[in-house]
């Protein structure tokens, strides 16, 4: 009797995971199988915060299966080289994936499709594994893609989801089929030492916490920068520890206003991914052009320094650029400051910030990342481009009392209060106090300037072009 394979991606768990139930429904044996895909660390993605959740994740699957009979598979290499090597060992005649966005994974599921009918094989690619609504399920009227958020979450919020599918009683793997042993995080190199631990079993203690005392004051709380009062699930969401489906299901079933604010978040991801979806290119390229003419690693290498290693001058983008590399992830309030500091205020091309969050981020992901860097650069989605976010007074909105910026920045502990926003105006004893603190690298009037002159140049350019 032939053996289905199912692959493990972006899905690494038991509970609600399709591609294994449709499996397990055909065969009385199947191979888990995980390939550290040598492709993936080619294209710079395996980097060490990823690759200790990663490592983590792998070890708690491999627990899980073997908690109900079964194994992990895992090897090495070209991911299509490796599944058509253990298809062939398992005499497989189909393998099951789940569907994701990125050209890289559309890339190996076209390669992968096309390597397994050469052989005789079939591949099953299923939707709604690594999403809760798939890309291009909605669309308007014109187009394969929404590129407003408003209406598409409309759409879909009326979308009706699929059950969750509970995890299976017993899985059962053949003899014989070898396996590499499964690395522990400590064997990964330059981890953040705040890194959150990986693997299903933690997201789900993580989501039953949630749920029960976190998720009632996320209306409120979601942007209180010390409260830290947000679910911390994207890591899950990005290795697939839990399943986006069955999250909406679990935030529906709790109700009110602060369980549907987190599940319009949800609606968030899964709408950057349909853009992404649709289009591959704005990985790398604008969305929508504004013809900017940005500062670069090379012309502006020290501003990018100052900003990577959290000493700009600002507290709050210092401390969040701080959490970033002390914990592999930062509050989205933190992110979306620091984003429009160096994308607008210091003018630098968002390739460049995006690219250092993918490398510390634990979450960090192609779709979410690059779109959410768009957003806020203006190049994107965002229906308002050219809006700064002004760092000294969104500080005092949402870290009122210098909690946050003291608790990432030491220099600044013992000053007191919400002047630790602006520490540049301390005088006498507090200065003092302050001392080791840099001033800041650019004024916020120049650096506004500067942003509006570039855009009025790309406006004028617009019309040049009308
Ligand atoms: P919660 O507030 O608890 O939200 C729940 C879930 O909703 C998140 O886990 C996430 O999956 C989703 N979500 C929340 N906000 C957004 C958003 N703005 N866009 C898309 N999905 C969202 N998120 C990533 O998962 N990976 C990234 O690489 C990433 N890079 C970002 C870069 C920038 C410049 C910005 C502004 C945002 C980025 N985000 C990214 C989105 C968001 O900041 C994080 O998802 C969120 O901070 C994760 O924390 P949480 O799980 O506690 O979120």
């Amino acid at each position: 009797m032939p053996v289905p394979v199912v692959l493990f991606t972006a899905d690494l768990r038991l509970h609600d995971h399709p591609p294994l139930r449709a499996a397990l429904h055909r065969a009385r044996e199947v191979v888990p199988l995980f390939v550290h895909d040598r492709g993936v660390g080619d294209a710079g993605f395996a980097v060490p915060n990823r690759l200790a959740f990663l490592a983590d994740c792998l070890r708690d699957l491999d627990e899980g299966l073997r908690e109900r009979g079964g194994r992990l598979v895992v090897r090495s290499g070209d991911v299509v080289a490796q599944v058509c090597a253990v298809a062939a060992e398992a005499d497989a005649d189909e393998v099951h994936l789940a569907a994701d966005v990125s050209a890289y994974a559309r890339e190996r599921e076209r390669r992968l499709r096309q390597a397994l009918e050469a052989d005789g094989r079939r591949l099953h690619v299923h939707d709604t594994v690594t999403d809760a609504v798939a890309p291009g399920t909605v669309t308007p009227a014109a187009s394969d893609h929404f590129a407003v958020f408003t209406p598409y979450f409309r759409r879909w919020s009326a979308q009706g989801l699929r059950d969750v599918r509970s995890a299976p009683r017993s899985v059962r793997v053949p003899e014989g089929i070898a396996s590499e042993e499964i690395a522990s995080r400590s064997s990964v190199r330059d981890v953040s030492p705040g890194l959150a631990a990986g693997g299903e079993s933690a997201g789900r203690r993580r989501l039953t916490t949630w749920l029960r005392t976190g998720v009632a004051g996320y209306a409120d709380g979601h942007d209180d920068l010390a409260a830290d009062a947000t679910s911390r699930l994207s890591p899950h969401l990005h290795f697939g520890t839990l399943s986006p489906v069955e999250l909406v299901h679990r935030a529906r079933g709790r109700g009110g206003p602060g369980a549907e604010a987190f599940v319009r978040q949800l609606a968030w991801r899964d709408f950057h991914r349909q853009v992404l979806a649709a289009r591959p290119a704005a990985a790398h390229a604008d969305y929508r052009t504004r013809h900017d003419r940005w500062r670069s690693e090379e012309t502006a290498r020290e501003d990018i320094e100052a900003w990577r290693e959290g000493r700009t001058g600002y507290p709050v983008i210092d401390a969040a650029m701080r959490q970033l590399r002390h914990e592999g992830w930062m509050h989205n309030r933190g992110r979306l400051l620091t984003a429009s500091f160096l994308a607008k205020t210091l003018y630098v091309d968002w390739r460049v910030g995006a690219r250092h969050f993918l490398d510390l981020l634990v979450d960090g992901d192609v779709a979410n990342n690059q779109l959410n860097w768009q957003w806020v650069a203006g190049t994107g989605t965002d229906t308002r481009p050219n809006r700064v976010l002004n760092p000294v007074a969104q500080g005092r909105r949402y870290d009122p009392d210098g909690t946050y910026v003291r608790r990432w920045v030491p220099e600044l502990r013992n000053v007191e209060g919400r002047a630790v926003h602006e520490p540049w105006r301390l005088k006498g004893p507090e200065r003092e106090a302050a001392r080791g603190y840099p001033d800041p690298i650019v004024a916020l009037a120049d650096g506004l300037d500067r942003f509006r002159r570039a855009r009025d140049r790309a406006h004028a350019h617009d019309h040049d072009h009308d």
